[in-house]
């Protein structure tokens, strides 16, 4: 008996034969788009700029900036086609339109290369050429992002519309093998699941199934009536478990139970892919009916990779290349060996992949009839072709639509086909030999392991954690690795949040004392603290300090700060990463209280909680970069070493819209740089304060150093403030209270030892502008997440959305129409993105705004429906607004968003400018120039280009602006400790008659005091 491998070597070898008997480049229409490709796989600058250039360009109205854009991603270019785009931008200056035609023209072949048609008439060309060549088709609606339920319903209309139309026009088609063909409907459907629901949130399955299912039944069930089969996608990773209990969850509702045509995709570059697909399996069997798997190996590797990296989330897909093939292979055999309930059908161009099914198939003895092969339209014609040769069934992924809503699909196509490491790259573009091309990706699996250093191959956990340099070359931000968030898309986190949730609940009115020197201390007084989405219920009760508290807490600190101040840095750091620690095993925990005490929806509260764990880890790291007295120059006989000193007590006074992340930054920063600390929560978030106080002394603080109070900010804050013995405040929060501290603290007291130092981080009125090319896909969802995300309720959130005039009605009616698709309520429950605001103070104030507005401004958009009980404000959006009204101009924290039209982007950008604020700025272009106009001109502390303007991660986007936005202090950035500290430098002659040391060290450690050594 031969053996498998040499099965697949003759199937291969076969399907080769047929190919070289068409000879077919990879890419079968010449010319613009062949030589585009060809230049994209020897020139990866080219590549990047290429595909940029084709995403953007449908999206171009006028010639002049079809032009503009092609000067601004080639003109600097130095390859092949640099004489050709040179031409074409001097032709297009004085003639844009003949080269904006040619270049449309150009690329809308090249999107004609991978999409069938525009609509179902067109596609039907295709379909009947591929008929008269024994292809069969499944067809996909081409349109992935929907930002609203309004374009949700267009996209399910749109599937019942094409399914009526291929029926009629494919009336008398049969099956092409002509045996087991009722496996095989001819008409077959696939469909984009996260197309059917604006609002699908990962954490959240049942919200989304119970959206879901009531829109596809009605197109399931038009679909069983014709005689069609639908097939469900799969798409990037965060929709695979929705997909799929979706698919179990319809398949198994009593009307469609025994209705066999269905389908779903498997992705072979996952690593949890054959679990998924064995449970599957089972289900089917449990259900009694057949169905389908299309068995692939990912479209989204890149996006995956970058995603995962991103938030530290384990990356779900396999690393090298040959992994994936070696899956694919191992999951055709699971399909196989369970022919009897599940058809197997192979979407792959790789020949090996495609002879591996063919020979386990003849192995296990089933007919080539009971499986089909899938190929994508536009690409590997010939091998399409030879299968049909070797009568296999084939059936071609035939995409209709639009070239802008195609476009995401175009680019993963190209990108396909540009890979290193794609088959159809090394076969048709760098002439692989066939040998090489079939050989065992088991044996390549092994031999990249041999090959490459044991420490170059990452595993999971490193790829988590990947390894940083720490030189002095070596960006500030990389001396760490950020915490990971928790990513919801488990069940398990779900799960563990659930559980959380339900313990926080118990534990609703505990109460906790102030904590000064040490000891525990109750008053006579409790404040208690209100869960805003439910104001009835009292999440817990903190003892109120007055001032003789304060004046307690004040020498506490003093007194511990000697010792505190003379502690080896490491071990202050110690203290940090220890906290860390702590806050990570109680992760679920924290979020939940945060969900409770001020309203925060489950990823929020987790993002909340990673911070404070990086602020912790990050400025220890910091600490020990710059705790060592450093020479400052190298001279002879003389030795200069600056080193810092902490400053003394500092006075902390926190926010409640980060209740942990940015009280914990402040207090961190300041114990690690050896200050004692005064930690004053936010009224509205004392509850976390008391948990943050609980945290630290776990963590082993020594009495004194850090000292708990929580009490009114107007009596002890003010109190603290103006304290002859607090050296430094550290401030988080309203323009008005910053601006007071900033003004008290320059009045120096009797008695008082050093100048006040003080860190104010204050408010912002941030703006995002739109640019006339950006992708509206992107910038209405990030938009909408930056204005309305916790509410609005972020200091760095969007509240002036600058729109110009050339595409301000394209983009406002996509952005009300998402803002009536978000979800309003109680963020207790998973997936809720407005939750309710602060307490009844806010809400009267925000309410009060939303009045101005009405009167200012046009009152465009407010949700309807919110619940009657807790401070819920409806999402609310005005238009018409002019930069010199309040609501444009004054700080409103809430869901409310100012709508500015412009002329075009100088008013953009002097519009942007134009307030007292300068925290945060979003802009959204594709046209490199404006994007470096952007970087240039805009004031703000932190610009974010092409994506939302909050959620700044520690270390990598350091946090902070300027004018009545703060001080100019970066929290989680390289140089925030410096404000902790007083720079101190000692200098020595070392010389003696003439004589001296010719070393001199780097570093000394003797200024610390003796017991910092
Ligand atoms: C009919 C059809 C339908 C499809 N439907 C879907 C779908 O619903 N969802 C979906 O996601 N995709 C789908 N695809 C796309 C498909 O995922 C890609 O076309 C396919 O992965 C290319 O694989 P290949 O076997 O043809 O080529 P190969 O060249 O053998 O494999 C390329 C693939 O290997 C994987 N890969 C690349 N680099 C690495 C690496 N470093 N480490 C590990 N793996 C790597 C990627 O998945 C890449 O696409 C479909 C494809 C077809 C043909």
């Amino acid at each position: 008996m031969r053996s498998l491998q040499s099965e697949i070597e003759q199937h291969g070898a076969r399907i080769f034969e047929l190919v070289d008997q068409h000879p077919e480049s990879l890419f079968s229409k010449a010319g613009f788009y062949q030589r585009m490709m060809a230049l994209s796989m020897r020139d990866e600058q080219f590549k990047v700029q290429m595909f940029r250039f084709v995403d953007v360009l449908p999206s171009l109205r006028k010639s002049g900036d079809i032009v503009q854009h092609l000067e601004e991603y080639f003109a600097g270019m130095h390859n092949g086609l640099a004489p050709v785009i040179q031409s074409g931008v001097r032709v297009g200056r004085f003639v844009p339109w003949i080269s904006a035609f040619i270049l449309r023209r150009n690329v809308s072949g090249m999107a004609r290369q991978f999409i069938a048609g525009k609509n179902c008439a067109d596609v039907m060309k295709t379909l009947r050429k591929r008929h008269a060549e024994k292809i069969g088709f499944t067809v996909d609606l081409l349109g992935e992002a929907v930002l609203s339920e309004k374009e949700a319903d267009e996209y399910a209309a749109r599937c019942l519309d094409l399914l009526e139309c291929l029926v009629r026009e494919t009336q008398g088609w049969t099956d092409p093998l002509g045996k087991d063909s009722e496996l095989f409907p001819v008409l077959n459907l696939s469909v984009k699941i996260s197309a059917l629901y604006s609002q699908m949130n990962p954490a959240d399955p049942t919200d989304a199934i119970a959206h879901l299912a009531p829109k596809l039944r009605p197109i399931l069930r038009r679909a069983r009536e014709l005689g069609a089969f639908i097939n469900f996608d799969m798409e990037s990773y965060a929709h695979k478990n929705i997909t799929l209990k979706l698919f179990k969850t319809t398949f198994g509702e009593g009307e469609f139970k025994d209705w066999p045509d269905a389908g779903i995709v498997i992705q072979a570059y996952l690593r949890d892919a054959e679990g998924d697909l064995r449970d599957l399996i089972n289900w089917g069997r449990a259900r009694g009916t057949r169905f389908t798997v299309r068995l692939v190996k990912g479209a989204y590797w890149d996006y995956e990779t970058i995603k995962s990296r991103q938030n530290g989330w384990d990356c779900p897909v396999y690393f090298q290349k040959p992994e994936s093939d070696v899956n694919f292979e191992a999951l055709s055999r699971v399909l196989l060996e369970n022919e009897s309930i599940v058809t197997a059908a192979f979407g792959s161009h790789n020949v090996r992949s495609i002879a591996h099914a063919q020979a386990l198939a003849d192995e296990l003895g089933i007919d080539r009839s009971r499986f089909e092969f899938q190929l994508l339209y536009g690409m590997a014609g010939p091998i399409k072709r030879a299968l049909v040769e070797m009568g296999y069934r084939v059936r071609e992924y035939c995409p209709v639509g639009q070239l802008l809503p195609g476009m995401s699909y175009l680019v993963r196509r190209l990108l396909e086909n540009t890979s290193n490491e794609g088959f159809l790259r090394a076969k048709f573009s760098e002439n692989v030999s066939a040998a090489e091309l079939l050989r065992d990706p088991k044996e390549l699996v092994r031999q990249n392991r041999a090959n490459l250093p044991e420490a170059t191959i990452p595993t999971i956990a490193e790829d988590r954690h990947p390894k940083n340099g720490a030189s002095i070359e070596s960006p500030p931000g990389d001396i760490y690795e950020n915490s990971p968030l928790v990513n919801f898309v488990y069940q398990e986190t779900q799960e563990k949040m659930r559980t959380a949730l339900r313990e926080a609940r118990n534990r609703f009115g505990e109460k906790y004392p102030l904590v000064i020197g040490g000891e525990k201390v109750w008053t006579d007084k409790l404040t208690p603290s209100v869960n805003p989405s439910a104001p009835k219920e009292i999440v817990g009760y903190v003892a109120e300090a007055g001032i003789p508290e304060a004046e307690r807490a004040v020498k506490a600190a003093r007194a511990a700060f000697d010792k505190w101040s003379r502690t080896p840095f490491e071990e202050r750091a110690r203290l940090l990463e220890g906290a860390a620690a702590i806050m990570d095993r109680r992760r679920y925990e924290l979020s939940a209280l945060e969900v409770f005490e001020v309203g925060k929806p489950w990823a929020e509260a987790d993002g909340d909680i990673r911070e404070a764990i990086d602020f912790c880890r990050f400025y220890a790291e910091r600490m020990r970069q710059i705790g060592r007295p450093r020479l400052t120059q190298h001279v002879p006989g003389e030795e200069s070493y600056q080193h810092y000193w902490p400053r003394g007590v500092a006075l902390v006074i926190a926010p409640w819209n980060f209740p942990i992340a940015i009280l914990c930054g402040m207090v961190s920063a300041a114990l690690v740089t050896g200050n004692t600390v005064i930690m004053k929560p936010s009224e509205q978030s004392i509850v976390c304060g008391a948990m943050l106080m609980q945290i630290f002394e776990e963590a082993g603080v020594p009495p004194g150093v850090l000292n708990f109070l929580s009490g009114r900010g107007s009596v002890i804050g003010a109190h603290l403030v103006d304290h002859k013995d607090v050296d430094l405040i550290a401030f988080t929060g309203s323009r008005e209270v910053g601006l007071r501290i900033w003004e008290s603290a320059g009045i120096t007291r009797p008695g008082q030892r050093e100048l006040k130092h003080v860190i104010c981080e204050m408010g912002g009125k941030n703006p995002v502008i739109i640019d006339s090319d950006a992708d509206l896909d992107e910038a209405i969802v990030d938009s909408i997440y930056s204005a309305f995300g916790y509410q609005g309720q972020k200091c760095s959130a969007l509240s002036r959305l600058i729109l110009l005039e050339e595409n301000y009605d394209r983009v406002m009616e996509r952005l009300l129409s998402a803002a009536g698709s978000l979800r309003v309520g109680n963020p207790e429950e998973p997936g809720m993105m407005v939750g309710p605001v602060i307490d009844e103070a806010a809400y009267k104030r925000i309410q009060e705004y939303i009045e101005i507005g009405k009167s200012e401004a046009t009152l465009a958009y407010q949700a309807k429906e919110v619940p009657p009980e807790g401070y819920f404000i409806p999402p609310t959006i005005f238009s018409g607004v002019k930069p010199n009204m309040r609501i444009a101009r004054e700080e409103i924290f809430g869901p409310v968003l100012s709508v500015i039209k412009v002329r075009d982007l100088d008013e953009a950008f002097e519009v942007a400018n134009g307030t007292d604020y300068a925290l945060t700025a979003g802009f959204f272009s594709r046209s490199p120039a404006d994007i470096d106009r952007a970087k240039a001109e805009i004031e703000a502390g932190n610009v974010y280009i092409n994506r939302s303007c909050t959620g700044a991660v520690v270390g990598r986007h350091p946090f902070g602006g300027f004018k009545m936005s703060g001080g100019g202090t970066k929290a989680g950035g390289a140089d925030y400790l410096l404000q902790f500290l007083l720079p101190r430098v000692v200098t020595e002659n070392v010389a003696r008659h003439g004589f001296a040391p010719e070393e001199t060290p780097e570093y000394r450690d003797e200024f610390l005091g003796p017991a910092a050594r």
